[in-house]
């Protein structure tokens, strides 16, 4: 199963998705590749590949990306390779994209799953992106105005889970993808 997770910055998608691949045993994170700058802490290969933007648009050329998108003035993509070798492989994908990206992954495989995590409140997620301190107010700026637009392209996504407690939510989100393969 390709499992597509969308939210804004912000959200705690990363500590969401790092709880899934435990609590699943089975599934794999699709690493993607990015020209924007590490952030303290992010390791090349296990958060992001940090590429160039010329590397970036040679792999778009040779059709090496499932989709990419682009925004903050940087470039994200999805390896194709990754995931169609997974996907073979019979393994449960997890794919940590945005909205844009996402919407062309279900062009791609229209029976994979998508879910957008959102905060309990706008406030909330104010007041989390100020707590991760890696980016000064202009930069948070722009990621509230780009989450407002993540949360408004919620209707296309399966399913629309609240962060409030991280325990309670990824036990909703393996409900889902339970029942998911129940069928
Ligand atoms: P950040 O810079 O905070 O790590 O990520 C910014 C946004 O880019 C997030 O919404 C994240 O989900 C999205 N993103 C990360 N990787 C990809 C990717 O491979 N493709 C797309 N379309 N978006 C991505």
């Amino acid at each position: 199963m390709l499992i597509v997770i969308s939210g804004p910055s912000g959200v705690g998608k990363g500590t969401v998705v790092e709880m899934l691949l435990k609590k699943l045993g089975d599934a794999v994170l699709s690493v993607s590749c990015t020209t924007r700058a590490p952030r303290e802490g992010e390791k090349n290969g296990k958060s992001y590949f940090f590429i160039t933007k010329e590397t970036f648009l040679k792999m778009i050329d040779e059709g090496g990306f499932l989709e990419y998108s682009n925004h903050f003035e940087n470039y994200y993509g999805t390896p194709k390779f990754f995931v169609e070798q997974k996907l073979a492989e019979n393994k449960d994908v997890i794919l940590e994209i945005d909205v844009d990206g996402a919407k062309r992954v279900r062009e791609e495989f229209p029976q994979s799953l998508l879910l957008m995590i959102t905060p309990p409140s706008r406030e909330e997620l104010v007041r989390r992106l100020r707590m991760r301190g890696t980016e000064d107010e202009a930069l948070i700026a722009d990621r509230l105005k780009r989450a407002d637009y993540e949360m408004s392209r919620s209707k296309f996504y399966d399913y629309t889970v609240i962060n409030d407690d991280l325990d309670r939510t990824v036990a909703e989100i393996i409900k889902i993808i339970d029942n998911r393969r129940k069928g």
